[in-house]
Protein backbone atom coordinates (compact mmCIF):
# COMPACT_ATOMS: atom_id res chain seq x y z
CA UNK A 1 0.00 0.00 0.00
CA UNK A 2 1.97 2.95 -0.87
CA UNK A 3 1.81 5.95 1.55
CA UNK A 4 1.31 8.56 -0.58
CA UNK A 5 -0.12 8.92 -4.46
CA UNK A 6 1.50 9.58 -7.25
CA UNK A 7 0.15 11.40 -10.67
CA UNK A 8 -2.11 10.13 -13.12
CA UNK A 9 0.57 10.46 -15.80
CA UNK A 10 2.89 8.25 -13.56
CA UNK A 11 0.38 5.82 -12.98
CA UNK A 12 -0.83 5.41 -16.83
CA UNK A 13 2.65 5.15 -17.84
CA UNK A 14 3.74 1.89 -15.00
CA UNK A 15 0.50 0.05 -16.00
CA UNK A 16 1.26 0.31 -19.85
CA UNK A 17 4.77 -0.82 -18.83
CA UNK A 18 3.30 -4.02 -16.99
CA UNK A 19 1.51 -4.85 -20.05
CA UNK A 20 4.96 -5.48 -22.41
CA UNK A 21 5.58 -9.03 -21.54
CA UNK A 22 1.29 -9.59 -22.41
CA UNK A 23 0.14 -11.77 -25.32
CA UNK A 24 0.20 -10.07 -28.80
CA UNK A 25 -3.41 -10.75 -30.07
CA UNK A 26 -3.46 -7.54 -31.76
CA UNK A 27 -0.90 -9.08 -34.54
CA UNK A 28 -3.05 -12.76 -34.73
CA UNK A 29 -0.50 -14.31 -32.63
CA UNK A 30 -3.04 -15.78 -30.27
CA UNK A 31 -6.10 -18.00 -30.73
CA UNK A 32 -8.10 -17.87 -27.63
CA UNK A 33 -9.01 -15.39 -24.61
CA UNK A 34 -9.44 -12.51 -27.63
CA UNK A 35 -12.11 -12.46 -30.11
CA UNK A 36 -10.22 -10.00 -32.53
CA UNK A 37 -12.49 -8.30 -34.75
CA UNK A 38 -9.61 -6.39 -36.62
CA UNK A 39 -12.13 -3.44 -37.35
CA UNK A 40 -10.52 -0.41 -35.78
CA UNK A 41 -13.36 1.79 -35.87
CA UNK A 42 -15.32 -0.85 -33.26
CA UNK A 43 -12.59 -1.26 -31.66
CA UNK A 44 -12.57 2.76 -30.97
CA UNK A 45 -16.08 2.76 -30.51
CA UNK A 46 -16.47 -0.08 -27.63
CA UNK A 47 -13.42 2.12 -25.77
CA UNK A 48 -15.36 4.94 -25.64
CA UNK A 49 -18.75 3.35 -24.63
CA UNK A 50 -16.64 1.68 -21.67
CA UNK A 51 -15.44 4.89 -20.22
CA UNK A 52 -18.85 6.48 -20.50
CA UNK A 53 -20.28 3.43 -18.17
CA UNK A 54 -17.08 2.93 -16.37
CA UNK A 55 -18.82 3.91 -12.82
CA UNK A 56 -22.10 2.62 -13.41
CA UNK A 57 -23.76 -0.11 -11.33
CA UNK A 58 -26.41 -1.99 -12.79
CA UNK A 59 -27.36 -4.03 -9.43
CA UNK A 60 -29.87 -1.74 -8.94
CA UNK A 61 -31.89 -1.43 -12.06
CA UNK A 62 -34.41 1.19 -10.45
CA UNK A 63 -31.24 3.64 -10.36
CA UNK A 64 -29.52 3.11 -14.06
CA UNK A 65 -32.76 2.64 -16.11
CA UNK A 66 -30.48 2.89 -18.62
CA UNK A 67 -28.52 -0.48 -18.17
CA UNK A 68 -32.13 -1.82 -17.95
CA UNK A 69 -33.11 -0.98 -21.02
CA UNK A 70 -29.35 -2.06 -22.92
CA UNK A 71 -29.96 -5.47 -20.68
CA UNK A 72 -33.34 -5.87 -22.02
CA UNK A 73 -32.00 -5.42 -25.79
CA UNK A 74 -29.11 -7.87 -25.66
CA UNK A 75 -31.19 -10.52 -24.42
CA UNK A 76 -33.80 -9.73 -27.10
CA UNK A 77 -31.39 -9.33 -29.83
CA UNK A 78 -29.87 -12.86 -28.83
CA UNK A 79 -32.99 -14.41 -28.10
CA UNK A 80 -34.16 -13.44 -31.70
CA UNK A 81 -30.97 -15.05 -33.13
CA UNK A 82 -31.11 -18.33 -31.30
CA UNK A 83 -35.41 -18.16 -31.61
CA UNK A 84 -36.06 -17.36 -27.70
CA UNK A 85 -38.54 -15.47 -26.42
CA UNK A 86 -36.71 -11.78 -25.21
CA UNK A 87 -38.13 -11.61 -21.97
CA UNK A 88 -36.98 -14.76 -20.77
CA UNK A 89 -32.82 -13.92 -20.09
CA UNK A 90 -30.78 -11.94 -18.92
CA UNK A 91 -26.83 -10.60 -18.92
CA UNK A 92 -24.14 -12.21 -16.39
CA UNK A 93 -20.19 -11.63 -16.59
CA UNK A 94 -19.46 -14.59 -18.86
CA UNK A 95 -19.73 -17.97 -20.15
CA UNK A 96 -19.35 -19.54 -16.87
CA UNK A 97 -21.64 -17.63 -14.71
CA UNK A 98 -24.62 -18.39 -17.90
CA UNK A 99 -23.78 -21.90 -17.16
CA UNK A 100 -24.14 -21.56 -13.29
CA UNK A 101 -27.24 -20.29 -12.97
CA UNK A 102 -28.64 -22.62 -15.65
CA UNK A 103 -27.19 -25.27 -13.66
CA UNK A 104 -28.96 -23.41 -10.40
CA UNK A 105 -32.44 -23.51 -12.60
CA UNK A 106 -31.72 -27.52 -13.25
CA UNK A 107 -31.39 -28.00 -9.60
CA UNK A 108 -34.52 -25.82 -8.72
CA UNK A 109 -36.78 -27.40 -11.28
CA UNK A 110 -35.70 -30.97 -9.95
CA UNK A 111 -36.03 -30.17 -6.36
CA UNK A 112 -39.77 -28.72 -6.98
CA UNK A 113 -40.20 -32.36 -8.43
CA UNK A 114 -39.40 -33.64 -4.97
CA UNK A 115 -35.82 -34.99 -6.21
CA UNK A 116 -33.26 -34.14 -3.12
CA UNK A 117 -29.95 -35.20 -4.79
CA UNK A 118 -29.99 -33.94 -8.51
CA UNK A 119 -27.47 -35.14 -11.14
CA UNK A 120 -26.91 -33.34 -14.97
CA UNK A 121 -25.56 -35.36 -17.46
CA UNK A 122 -22.67 -34.19 -19.70
CA UNK A 123 -20.41 -34.67 -22.40
CA UNK A 124 -16.90 -34.98 -21.75
CA UNK A 125 -16.29 -32.04 -24.45
CA UNK A 126 -18.94 -30.04 -21.82
CA UNK A 127 -17.18 -27.08 -20.68
CA UNK A 128 -15.57 -27.10 -17.48
CA UNK A 129 -18.17 -24.81 -15.94
CA UNK A 130 -20.34 -27.76 -15.30
CA UNK A 131 -17.86 -29.37 -13.51
CA UNK A 132 -17.15 -25.85 -11.63
CA UNK A 133 -21.41 -25.58 -11.62
CA UNK A 134 -22.12 -28.27 -10.06
CA UNK A 135 -19.37 -28.66 -8.03
CA UNK A 136 -20.99 -24.94 -6.06
CA UNK A 137 -24.32 -26.17 -5.93
CA UNK A 138 -23.59 -29.41 -4.55
CA UNK A 139 -25.50 -31.61 -6.87
CA UNK A 140 -23.40 -34.29 -9.14
CA UNK A 141 -21.81 -34.12 -12.24
CA UNK A 142 -22.15 -36.82 -14.56
CA UNK A 143 -19.55 -36.91 -17.77
CA UNK A 144 -20.20 -39.23 -20.48
CA UNK A 145 -17.54 -40.37 -23.23
CA UNK A 146 -18.01 -38.59 -27.10
CA UNK A 147 -18.21 -40.91 -29.42
CA UNK A 148 -16.00 -41.87 -32.49
CA UNK A 149 -16.66 -38.45 -33.91
CA UNK A 150 -16.15 -36.20 -31.23
CA UNK A 151 -20.21 -35.72 -30.45
CA UNK A 152 -22.09 -36.23 -27.64
CA UNK A 153 -23.03 -39.84 -27.55
CA UNK A 154 -26.61 -39.39 -26.72
CA UNK A 155 -27.56 -43.77 -26.20
CA UNK A 156 -24.40 -43.55 -23.31
CA UNK A 157 -25.94 -40.81 -22.40
CA UNK A 158 -29.56 -42.10 -22.21
CA UNK A 159 -27.78 -44.89 -19.89
CA UNK A 160 -26.47 -42.41 -17.32
CA UNK A 161 -29.88 -40.79 -16.80
CA UNK A 162 -32.00 -41.90 -13.56
CA UNK A 163 -34.69 -40.52 -11.73
CA UNK A 164 -32.74 -37.86 -10.11
CA UNK A 165 -31.01 -36.37 -13.27
CA UNK A 166 -32.15 -32.87 -13.78
CA UNK A 167 -30.64 -32.03 -16.79
CA UNK A 168 -28.83 -32.89 -19.97
CA UNK A 169 -26.04 -30.76 -21.65
CA UNK A 170 -25.16 -30.32 -25.02
CA UNK A 171 -22.59 -27.85 -26.79
CA UNK A 172 -22.85 -25.84 -29.84
CA UNK A 173 -19.88 -26.20 -30.60
CA UNK A 174 -17.67 -27.59 -27.96
CA UNK A 175 -14.67 -26.03 -27.06
CA UNK A 176 -12.02 -28.45 -28.08
CA UNK A 177 -13.14 -29.73 -31.31
CA UNK A 178 -15.64 -27.35 -32.68
CA UNK A 179 -17.71 -30.31 -33.27
CA UNK A 180 -21.99 -29.63 -32.24
CA UNK A 181 -23.61 -31.99 -30.47
CA UNK A 182 -26.59 -33.94 -31.96
CA UNK A 183 -28.77 -31.47 -30.23
CA UNK A 184 -32.08 -32.86 -31.64
CA UNK A 185 -31.58 -36.11 -30.06
CA UNK A 186 -30.13 -34.81 -26.75
CA UNK A 187 -33.37 -32.45 -26.43
CA UNK A 188 -35.68 -35.47 -27.89
CA UNK A 189 -34.40 -37.62 -24.51
CA UNK A 190 -34.64 -34.62 -22.35
CA UNK A 191 -38.18 -34.02 -23.14
CA UNK A 192 -39.23 -37.89 -23.07
CA UNK A 193 -37.95 -37.92 -19.46
CA UNK A 194 -39.72 -34.66 -18.44
CA UNK A 195 -36.76 -33.26 -17.48
CA UNK A 196 -34.46 -30.13 -18.98
CA UNK A 197 -31.80 -29.59 -21.43
CA UNK A 198 -29.41 -26.95 -21.60
CA UNK A 199 -27.47 -26.31 -25.17
CA UNK A 200 -24.13 -24.59 -24.55
CA UNK A 201 -23.58 -22.00 -27.39
CA UNK A 202 -21.23 -19.43 -25.48
CA UNK A 203 -18.85 -20.00 -28.13
CA UNK A 204 -21.82 -20.67 -31.60
CA UNK A 205 -24.73 -18.46 -30.20
CA UNK A 206 -23.00 -15.51 -31.57
CA UNK A 207 -21.66 -16.95 -34.58
CA UNK A 208 -23.35 -19.38 -35.73
CA UNK A 209 -26.71 -17.96 -37.16
CA UNK A 210 -24.71 -15.79 -39.14
CA UNK A 211 -22.28 -18.99 -40.81
CA UNK A 212 -25.72 -20.02 -41.52
CA UNK A 213 -26.69 -16.31 -43.64
CA UNK A 214 -23.24 -17.47 -45.30
CA UNK A 215 -24.46 -20.27 -46.60
CA UNK A 216 -23.19 -23.04 -43.92
CA UNK A 217 -24.95 -25.75 -42.99
CA UNK A 218 -24.92 -26.28 -39.20
CA UNK A 219 -27.53 -28.88 -37.43
CA UNK A 220 -30.41 -27.10 -35.69
CA UNK A 221 -29.19 -26.31 -31.89
CA UNK A 222 -31.42 -23.59 -30.37
CA UNK A 223 -34.76 -22.98 -29.09
CA UNK A 224 -36.45 -24.28 -32.50
CA UNK A 225 -35.39 -27.57 -31.28
CA UNK A 226 -38.13 -29.06 -29.26
CA UNK A 227 -37.50 -29.28 -25.86
CA UNK A 228 -34.09 -27.48 -25.55
CA UNK A 229 -34.99 -25.49 -22.27
CA UNK A 230 -32.34 -23.27 -21.49
CA UNK A 231 -29.33 -21.72 -23.51
CA UNK A 232 -26.11 -19.80 -22.76
CA UNK A 233 -24.47 -17.81 -25.31
CA UNK A 234 -21.33 -15.30 -24.68
CA UNK A 235 -21.46 -11.65 -26.26
CA UNK A 236 -17.88 -11.24 -25.29
CA UNK A 237 -16.74 -14.02 -27.78
CA UNK A 238 -18.32 -13.77 -31.41
CA UNK A 239 -20.58 -11.06 -30.30
CA UNK A 240 -17.27 -8.65 -30.42
CA UNK A 241 -17.74 -6.60 -26.79
CA UNK A 242 -15.70 -6.15 -24.13
CA UNK A 243 -15.15 -8.69 -21.25
CA UNK A 244 -17.92 -9.29 -19.06
CA UNK A 245 -20.81 -9.68 -21.19
CA UNK A 246 -22.96 -13.20 -21.70
CA UNK A 247 -26.24 -14.16 -21.81
CA UNK A 248 -28.37 -17.20 -20.54
CA UNK A 249 -31.39 -18.04 -22.05
CA UNK A 250 -34.75 -19.69 -20.93
CA UNK A 251 -37.69 -21.33 -22.85
CA UNK A 252 -40.08 -19.28 -20.69
CA UNK A 253 -39.83 -17.33 -17.76
CA UNK A 254 -40.84 -19.38 -14.95
CA UNK A 255 -37.73 -21.49 -15.25
CA UNK A 256 -36.10 -18.05 -15.64
CA UNK A 257 -37.93 -17.36 -12.42
CA UNK A 258 -36.12 -20.22 -10.61
CA UNK A 259 -32.93 -18.69 -11.10
CA UNK A 260 -33.74 -15.20 -9.00
CA UNK A 261 -32.75 -14.81 -5.90
CA UNK A 262 -34.53 -12.85 -3.79
CA UNK A 263 -33.83 -12.14 0.36
CA UNK A 264 -35.95 -9.91 2.89
CA UNK A 265 -34.82 -10.75 6.09
CA UNK A 266 -31.43 -7.85 5.60
CA UNK A 267 -31.94 -4.66 7.79
CA UNK A 268 -30.38 -3.26 4.60
CA UNK A 269 -33.76 -4.05 3.04
CA UNK A 270 -35.25 -6.23 0.13
CA UNK A 271 -32.77 -7.40 -1.41
CA UNK A 272 -32.96 -9.04 -4.93
CA UNK A 273 -30.64 -10.38 -7.29
CA UNK A 274 -31.46 -12.47 -11.13
CA UNK A 275 -27.97 -14.51 -11.13
CA UNK A 276 -24.81 -15.13 -9.11
CA UNK A 277 -23.11 -11.52 -8.95
CA UNK A 278 -24.02 -8.65 -6.52
CA UNK A 279 -22.93 -5.05 -8.37
CA UNK A 280 -22.68 -5.38 -11.48
CA UNK A 281 -19.98 -3.33 -13.96
CA UNK A 282 -22.35 -0.84 -16.48
CA UNK A 283 -19.23 -1.62 -19.18
CA UNK A 284 -19.87 -4.57 -20.48
CA UNK A 285 -23.47 -4.30 -20.74
CA UNK A 286 -23.38 -1.14 -22.69
CA UNK A 287 -20.37 -2.56 -24.92
CA UNK A 288 -22.45 -5.05 -25.75
CA UNK A 289 -25.05 -3.29 -27.16
CA UNK A 290 -22.74 -0.53 -28.71
CA UNK A 291 -20.90 -3.95 -30.77
CA UNK A 292 -24.62 -4.81 -32.01
CA UNK A 293 -25.92 -1.74 -33.12
CA UNK A 294 -23.06 -0.68 -34.17
CA UNK A 295 -22.40 -3.92 -36.36
CA UNK A 296 -25.97 -5.40 -36.98
CA UNK A 297 -26.74 -8.01 -38.89
CA UNK A 298 -25.24 -6.91 -41.65
CA UNK A 299 -21.69 -5.95 -39.95
CA UNK A 300 -22.06 -9.57 -37.93
CA UNK A 301 -22.33 -11.28 -41.45
CA UNK A 302 -19.49 -9.65 -42.83
CA UNK A 303 -17.44 -10.49 -39.71
CA UNK A 304 -18.61 -14.24 -39.88
CA UNK A 305 -17.41 -14.41 -43.87
CA UNK A 306 -13.75 -13.34 -42.69
CA UNK A 307 -14.19 -15.98 -39.87
CA UNK A 308 -15.17 -18.56 -42.58
CA UNK A 309 -12.33 -17.58 -45.13
CA UNK A 310 -9.46 -18.05 -42.28
CA UNK A 311 -11.45 -21.36 -41.14
CA UNK A 312 -11.35 -22.67 -44.59
CA UNK A 313 -7.61 -21.77 -45.02
CA UNK A 314 -6.44 -23.09 -41.87
CA UNK A 315 -8.00 -26.31 -42.12
CA UNK A 316 -7.14 -26.86 -45.88
CA UNK A 317 -3.77 -25.49 -45.20
CA UNK A 318 -3.35 -27.60 -41.89
CA UNK A 319 -4.63 -30.60 -43.80
CA UNK A 320 -1.76 -30.39 -46.54
CA UNK A 321 1.39 -31.04 -43.87
CA UNK A 322 2.28 -33.60 -43.91
CA UNK A 323 1.98 -35.46 -40.74
CA UNK A 324 -0.45 -33.67 -39.23
CA UNK A 325 -4.26 -33.00 -39.74
CA UNK A 326 -7.19 -31.60 -38.15
CA UNK A 327 -9.02 -33.57 -35.42
CA UNK A 328 -12.26 -35.03 -36.52
CA UNK A 329 -14.66 -32.77 -38.54
CA UNK A 330 -15.29 -29.32 -37.06
CA UNK A 331 -18.57 -27.30 -37.86
CA UNK A 332 -17.03 -24.16 -36.23
CA UNK A 333 -13.41 -22.53 -36.43
CA UNK A 334 -12.40 -24.09 -32.82
CA UNK A 335 -10.28 -26.79 -33.46
CA UNK A 336 -7.79 -29.25 -32.67
CA UNK A 337 -4.13 -29.55 -34.69
CA UNK A 338 -3.07 -33.28 -34.33
CA UNK A 339 0.06 -35.30 -35.27
CA UNK A 340 -1.14 -38.68 -37.43
CA UNK A 341 3.12 -39.46 -38.02
CA UNK A 342 4.59 -41.05 -35.24
CA UNK A 343 7.59 -39.24 -35.48
CA UNK A 344 6.12 -35.73 -35.01
CA UNK A 345 5.95 -34.83 -31.55
CA UNK A 346 3.04 -32.34 -31.43
CA UNK A 347 4.27 -30.81 -28.35
CA UNK A 348 7.67 -29.87 -30.34
CA UNK A 349 6.10 -28.53 -32.81
CA UNK A 350 4.01 -26.08 -30.14
CA UNK A 351 7.62 -25.49 -29.10
CA UNK A 352 9.19 -24.13 -32.37
CA UNK A 353 5.90 -22.51 -33.18
CA UNK A 354 6.18 -20.60 -29.29
CA UNK A 355 9.88 -19.72 -30.45
CA UNK A 356 8.37 -17.75 -33.61
CA UNK A 357 6.05 -15.69 -31.77
CA UNK A 358 2.57 -17.94 -32.14
CA UNK A 359 0.70 -19.08 -29.13
CA UNK A 360 -1.39 -21.86 -29.28
CA UNK A 361 -2.85 -23.59 -26.71
CA UNK A 362 -2.26 -27.50 -25.33
CA UNK A 363 -4.99 -29.61 -24.83
CA UNK A 364 -4.60 -33.16 -24.34
CA UNK A 365 -4.80 -34.84 -27.89
CA UNK A 366 -3.06 -31.77 -30.18
CA UNK A 367 -3.04 -27.95 -30.27
CA UNK A 368 -6.21 -25.50 -30.35
CA UNK A 369 -6.94 -22.99 -32.36
CA UNK A 370 -10.01 -20.65 -32.14
CA UNK A 371 -10.17 -18.37 -35.09
CA UNK A 372 -11.38 -14.95 -35.34
CA UNK A 373 -12.07 -12.57 -38.59
CA UNK A 374 -8.41 -11.05 -38.05
CA UNK A 375 -6.80 -14.52 -38.29
CA UNK A 376 -7.86 -14.61 -42.73
CA UNK A 377 -5.06 -11.94 -42.74
CA UNK A 378 -2.01 -14.32 -41.06
CA UNK A 379 -3.03 -17.43 -42.48
CA UNK A 380 -0.37 -18.06 -45.05
CA UNK A 381 2.54 -16.71 -42.48
CA UNK A 382 0.63 -18.89 -39.63
CA UNK A 383 0.64 -22.11 -42.26
CA UNK A 384 4.74 -21.75 -43.72
CA UNK A 385 5.69 -21.75 -39.69
CA UNK A 386 3.45 -24.68 -38.95
CA UNK A 387 5.32 -26.47 -42.37
CA UNK A 388 8.91 -25.70 -40.82
CA UNK A 389 7.95 -26.79 -37.34
CA UNK A 390 6.60 -30.23 -38.37
CA UNK A 391 9.77 -30.76 -40.28
CA UNK A 392 11.44 -29.69 -37.64
CA UNK A 393 9.67 -31.12 -35.17
CA UNK A 394 10.29 -34.97 -36.80
CA UNK A 395 14.33 -34.32 -37.13
CA UNK A 396 14.66 -33.60 -33.67
CA UNK A 397 12.54 -36.51 -32.45
CA UNK A 398 14.67 -38.86 -34.84
CA UNK A 399 17.46 -37.93 -32.26
CA UNK A 400 15.28 -39.34 -28.88
CA UNK A 401 18.64 -39.39 -26.31
CA UNK A 402 18.79 -35.50 -26.74
CA UNK A 403 15.80 -34.66 -26.04
CA UNK A 404 16.04 -37.43 -23.03
CA UNK A 405 19.00 -35.88 -22.04
CA UNK A 406 17.80 -32.27 -21.74
CA UNK A 407 14.92 -33.88 -19.60
C1 LIG B 1 -15.77 -19.82 -23.16
C2 LIG B 1 -16.70 -20.94 -22.97
C3 LIG B 1 -17.43 -21.09 -21.78
C4 LIG B 1 -17.16 -20.27 -20.54
O1 LIG B 1 -17.23 -18.93 -20.76
P1 LIG B 1 -16.38 -17.82 -19.96
O2 LIG B 1 -16.88 -16.60 -20.62
O3 LIG B 1 -14.93 -18.10 -20.19
O4 LIG B 1 -16.76 -17.90 -18.53
C5 LIG B 1 -18.37 -22.08 -21.75
N1 LIG B 1 -18.57 -22.91 -22.78
C6 LIG B 1 -17.86 -22.81 -23.94
C7 LIG B 1 -18.14 -23.76 -25.06
C8 LIG B 1 -16.89 -21.84 -24.06
O5 LIG B 1 -16.15 -21.75 -25.17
Amino acid sequence: MPAAGRPADDVVTVLTDARHGDADWRHGRTFSLIYHSGDPELEALLERVAALFAHDNALNPAAFPSLRRLEKDVVSATAELLGGRPEAGCMTSGGTESILMAVKVARQDARRRGVQHPNVVVPATAHPAFAKAAHTLGIEERRVPVGQDLRADVAAMEGSVDDATAMLVGSAPCYPYGVVDDIGSLAALARARGILCHVDACLGGWLIPFMVDMGRSVPPFDFTVDGVTSMSADVHKFGYSTKGASTVLYRDRDLLGLQHFVFDRWPGGQYGTPAAAGARPGAPIATAWAAIHHLGRAGYQRLARRVLDAFDAFTAGVDAIDGLAVTGEPDFPSLQISSNDPAIEIGGVADIMDDRGWHLDRQQGGLHLMLSPYHATVAEQFLADLRLAAQNASASRARPATYGGVE
